[in-house]
């Protein structure tokens, strides 16, 4: 049967409402020019896409999937969400954030990731706020499967007589990455009203539900916007595996077909020395977006994501016409269990 409005329609439309989902998150998020950090670079047009001012505790990416997230634990009768981070993790506030949201308890499992910080790091910044919200917290050492100590901390809240919703490290699993394939329908739908389109869309990469589900959003719809990751952690081959599998997942859960691998593009020059280690670039990117636009990037993945944007504009790897949009995805937060690092750089 023919179908008269396609013709209009710019995109097909993803069904959401057969997911469960809690309201936590400020959207649509704002898509703003940065014409100075454009000029500065003698780049392409660039945009920034607001996830950083999501709004719940600072703001970040992780919210738009704890809404699916926090909304499944609800639909199972959860009185507790059990997560597991790096000691700096967004993921980790803003979970816990969204615990006291809905009156949840939230217990949260950190990984001492990254090497050589001092006895501070494990109180500030992020960590003070998750102690702000009442989560309680028990340290790992690096280098455990730690979705598997949260399964299992879980399962001994559970014999206790909790009812613990256990959220894999970054909410990244095809529950959370509804949040990025809802992201990708909002881009969509903010380019469509403006009458404007992007060639490119840029952020970092990390636990992959981000990229995962604006690539699966995207796909489903059959709006053809190509997302490049730039990782702040894995090597390439890693990445996109991590990415592709998770993307697959995610199709699934919405009953969307599949994706070729090639379809998945991830940099990995600017993850420095690994996770949590800021690189040069990393500081780069730092000084340029706060003193062009005013605008707070994060040492361990928004820098890392806008190094690479930076790096891929001096590598003429755009066309000078073209529309570059970063997805800012938030973390400032963790500036201030960096400042030793970040005032170093500044003199
Ligand atoms: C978690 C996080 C990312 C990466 O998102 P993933 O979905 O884990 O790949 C990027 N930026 C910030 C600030 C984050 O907290």
């Amino acid at each position: 049967m023919a179908d008269t409005d396609t013709l209009t329609r710019p995109v097909s439309r993803i069904d959401f409402d057969r997911f469960p989902r809690t309201a936590l998150c400020h959207q649509p998020t704002a898509i703003e020019a940065m014409p100075r950090l454009s000029a500065h670079l003698g780049g392409p047009a660039l945009f920034l896409k607001r996830d950083d001012c999501t709004g719940l505790a600072t703001g970040g990416n992780k919210t738009r999937k704890l809404e699916f997230l926090v909304g499944a634990a609800i639909a199972e009768g959860a009185d507790m969400l059990v997560t597991q981070g790096a000691v700096q993790s967004n993921h980790v506030r803003q979970t816990a954030a969204a615990a006291c949201k809905v009156g949840m308890k939230c217990h949260v499992l950190l990984e001492r990731r990254v090497p050589d910080r001092d006895a501070s790091y494990e109180v500030t910044g992020n960590v003070l706020l998750d102690t702000l919200f009442g989560a309680t917290h028990e340290f790992r050492p690096a280098g455990l499967d730690m979705n598997a100590e949260g399964e299992a901390v879980a399962e001994a809240l559970r014999a206790k007589g909790h009812k613990p919703y256990f959220i894999p490290g970054g909410g990244s699993n095809p529950t959370g990455a509804l949040g990025y394939a809802n992201c990708a329908q909002e881009i969509a739908d903010q380019c469509a009203a403006d009458g404007q389109r992007f060639d490119w869309l840029v952020m970092a990469t990390g636990s992959t539900g981000t990229q995962a589900g604006l690539v699966a959003g995207f796909h489903a719809m059959g709006y053809d916007l190509p997302v490049m990751g730039v990782s702040v952690r894995q090597p390439h081959d890693r990445q996109v595996a991590a990415v592709h599998g998770l993307t697959q997942r995610t199709l699934e859960h919405l009953g969307a077909g599949s994706i070729d691998k090639d379809r998945i593009l991830v940099d990995d020059g600017y993850v420095g020395e690994g996770y949590g280690i800021p690189a040069p670039s990393t500081f780069e990117a730092i000084h340029m977006t706060a003193q062009q636009e005013g605008v707070l990037l994060d040492p361990v993945y928004s820098a890392k994501g806008m190094a690479g944007l930076i790096g891929l504009i001096r590598q003429d790897f755009f066309k000078p016409t073209d529309r570059v949009l970063f997805l800012h995805t938030g973390g400032a937060t963790a500036l201030f269990a960096y400042e030793d690092q970040l005032l170093a750089s500044l003199t």
